[in-house]
C-alpha cells in the first residue's frame, strides 16, 4: 500500500507541477508536504510576472494548482519527510508518521528567505516588508523603500527597485560588498540610491502596514528614522536540503547539485524548483523545474 512509482516531496509549485506531468504519465504520485499545501508563494498577495495570469493571489495559484493535481490522480500528505534512501532500484522515504517506497523521488523542498530576526518582522511581511522585490517592487512604484543585504541578491533588487521607487535605501551591516563590484559601480550612478553602511535595521515602524524603520549605526550607536513604504529584507536564503545531505550533493550554501535535467548523481532521485543549484529562482522556473523532473523521472522508470 505504501508503494508509489513517484514520491514528491514538497508539495509547492514544482511539486504539485511534477504531480501533474507524473499522472498524466500514468505513475502513480504521493507527495508529501511537511507545512502547507503551496509553498511560499501562498505568502505572494498578487502575482503579476506568470505567463497567462496577470494578477491572481498566491493562494489562489496554490489553491488551483492543489486542486489540479488531486484532479489528475495524485495523493497528497501532510508528513515531514526526515530522510530518503537509496536501496537500489527502491528509494525508501521516511516521514515523521510512516515509510514508503518508490521507483523515483523528486525533491521539491524549496527554500526559506533568512530572516532578518527583527522585531514584528513576520507580523508586518506582506505589509511593506517583502523578501522578494521582483514579486513586490511594483506595489512601491513612486514611493520610498530600502533593500538589506550586500549579496548579489540586495544589489541586484536595489538596482530594480531604482527604475520605479522614489528612492531606495541600500542599507549593508558592513562597509563592503559581497555582491559583484559591476554591479555596485551600476548603483553608485543611480541619483535615487543611497548607500547606509555599517547599519542594522533594528526596529519596524507602522501599525497595520510599515510606514519607516530604525536603523542603528554600528560603529557609533546612532540611532536614524527612515519613513518609507517598503523594506526588501536581501539577506540570503536557506535550502531546505538539511534531511538529504547524505543522499545527494549539495553546495556549499547547501543547494542540490543538480543540472537543467534536474538529476541528482543518485540514479532515480530528481530535484525540482528552489532547493536546486540554479540562476534563477522564481514561480515560473519552479514550475518548469517540476514538468523537468517528472519527465525525467517517467523516462528513468520507464527505461
Ligand atoms: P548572500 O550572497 O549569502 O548574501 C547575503 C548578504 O546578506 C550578505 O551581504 C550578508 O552580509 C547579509 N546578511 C546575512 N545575514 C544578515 C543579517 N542577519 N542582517 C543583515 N545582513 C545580513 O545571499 P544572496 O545575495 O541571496 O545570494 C545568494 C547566492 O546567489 C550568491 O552566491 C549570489 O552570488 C548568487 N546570486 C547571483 C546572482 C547573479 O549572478 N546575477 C544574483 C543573485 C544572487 P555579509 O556580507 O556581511 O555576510
Amino acid at each position: 500500500m505504501n508503494v508509489y512509482d513517484v514520491i514528491i516531496v514538497g508539495a509547492g509549485p514544482a511539486g504539485l507541477t511534477a504531480a501533474i506531468y507524473a499522472r498524466r504519465a500514468a505513475k502513480s504520485v504521493l507527495v508529501l508536504e511537511a507545512k502547507a499545501w503551496g509553498g511560499q508563494i501562498i505568502n505572494t498577495p498578487d502575482i503579476e510576472n506568470y505567463p497567462v495570469a496577470a494578477h491572481i493571489s498566491g493562494a489562489d495559484f496554490a489553491s488551483q494548482l492543489y486542486q489540479q493535481a488531486v484532479g489528475l490522480g495524485a495523493e497528497l500528505k501532510l508528513e515531514k519527510v526526515t530522510g530518503v534512501e537509496e536501496l537500489g532500484k527502491v528509494k525508501r522515504v521516511r516521514t515523521n508518521l510512516a515509510e514508503y517506497e518508490a521507483g523515483a523521488v523528486i525533491l521539491a523542498t524549496g527554500s526559506e528567505n533568512r530572516k532578518l530576526g527583527v522585531e514584528r518582522e513576520q507580523e508586518l511581511s506582506g505589509r511593506g516588508v517583502s523578501y522578494c522585490a521582483t514579486c513586490d517592487g511594483n506595489f512601491f512604484r513612486n514611493k520610498d523603500v530600502a533593500v538589506v543585504g550586500g549579496g548579489n541578491t540586495a544589489l541586484e533588487d536595489a538596482l530594480y527597485l531604482a527604475e520605479l521607487a522614489n528612492k531606495v535605501y541600500l542599507i549593508h551591516r558592513r562597509d563592503s560588498f559581497r555582491g559583484e563590484e559591476a554591479t555596485v559601480a551600476l548603483l553608485r550612478k543611480k541619483e535615487n540610491v543611497e548607500f547606509v553602511y555599517n547599519a542594522t535595521v533594528t526596529a519596524l515602524l507602522g501599525e497595520k502596514r510599515l510606514s519607516g524603520i530604525e536603523v542603528t549605526d554600528k560603529l557609533t550607536g546612532e540611532k536614524r528614522t527612515l519613513e518609507l513604504k517598503g523594506l526588501f529584507v536581501a539577506v540570503g536564503r536557506i535550502p531546505e536540503n538539511e534531511s538529504f545531505r547524505s543522499l545527494i550533493e549539495v553546495d556549499p550554501a547547501g543547494y542540490a547539485v543538480a543540472g537543467e535535467n534536474c538529476r541528482t548523481k543518485v540514479p532515480g532521485v530528481f530535484v525540482a524548483g528552489d532547493n536546486r543549484t540554479k540562476e534563477v529562482r522564481q514561480l515560473v522556473t519552479a514550475a518548469a523545474d517540476g514538468a523537468v523532473a517528472a519527465t525525467e523521472a517517467v523516462k528513468f522508470l520507464n527505461a
